[in-house]
């Protein structure tokens, strides 16, 4: 079996955000609640050397709700991290608490690239700061500046991605996205990945569901976006589990979906370490069937 990515549930639940989609809300909780878990390191190690063992060269902090809201805890999974020699070590955040500097400071991120972080990728639904603070900061004023958090990150040594999740009335066709390819490019994003919206097969809280349904993009939207992108960009990298990776005029561009299996093949995308009570390995975010140890 071969396995793409090692994700690292950090934090817990709980998000700064409020996204309308928020795929935390649909799965289920897999034991990670609003406290900030315990590590139970040694197992988290033994979940580190099963993905080594197992080809995988990337790591990803991840979280349930917002990882960047437990920043010593990054630290933590940063240093433990480092004796296995993953490459890229990478972080997915909304990218608010680092813009506003709280709880982020400065002086945390230089730390965290000390210890071997290389990519921080911002999830993104637009690259208009109106459509993103509707989605990510309703209950706010104004979105973070985007382009200076970028410059910031890149000024601090990171490898800069866009995670762009597609919405209808957003980043839906191929003028919007070629407008989004535009931006990444002017602010020298190093990688875009885009992804339509999607939801579980059965999720636990209704109105996110709803809410997700009547956002997905149609296949005649999806259709378009391929045609687009086939069009428009040389393949570079066809990934086992239906992402394509591109380049667009000189602009890294992968178009993702959010399958984190296919039974028919023998590659997974994920190994997923969540660290609920003594720690589980995992390679699905939706059946808590899917465990390693
Ligand atoms: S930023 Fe992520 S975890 Fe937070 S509300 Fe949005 S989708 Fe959910």
């Amino acid at each position: 079996m071969k396995y793409n990515l090692f994700s690292i549930v950090a934090g817990s639940e709980v998000c700064n955000a409020r996204c309308p989609f928020c795929v935390s809300k649909m799965t289920p909780p897999n034991g990670i609640g609003a406290k900030e878990p315990e590590v139970d390191w040694r197992r988290f190690k033994q979940a580190a050397q099963f993905a080594r063992n197992h080809g995988v060269s990337t790591a990803m902090i991840t979280s349930k709700g917002e990882p960047t809201l437990f920043p010593r805890q990054i630290r933590e999974y940063l240093m433990m991290l480092e004796e296995f020699g993953f490459s890229p070590v990478e972080l997915q955040t909304n990218g608010i608490p680092i813009a506003n500097e709280k709880p982020v400071t400065p002086r945390m991120l230089e730390d965290w690239r000390q210890f071997g972080l290389t990519t921080i990728a911002l999830s993104v639904v637009h690259y208009e700061p109106e459509k993103n603070r509707q989605i990510y900061l309703p209950h706010q004023k104004k979105y973070i500046d985007l382009p200076a958090l970028i410059a910031r990150l890149h000024d601090k040594g990171f490898t800069v991605r866009l995670s762009c999740t597609m919405l209808k009335n957003f980043i839906d066709s191929p003028d919007r996205l070629r407008e989004l390819i535009d931006f990444c490019r002017e602010h020298k994003v190093e990688q875009l990945t885009a992804r339509p919206v999607a939801k579980p097969q059965h999720s636990r809280d209704e109105a996110v569901y709803t809410w997700t349904q009547g956002h997905e993009l149609s296949n005649s939207q999806i259709a378009a976006l391929n045609d687009y992108v086939e069009t428009a960009g040389f393949l570079l990298q066809k990934l086992g589990y239906g992402a394509r990776v591109y380049d667009i005029g000189g602009q890294n561009f992968c178009f993702s979906n959010c399958l984190t299996r296919d039974p028919e093949t023998d590659e997974i995308r994920q190994l997923i370490w969540f660290p609920d009570g003594m720690g589980h390995l995992k390679y699905d975010w939706e059946h808590p069937g899917a465990s390693i140890f």
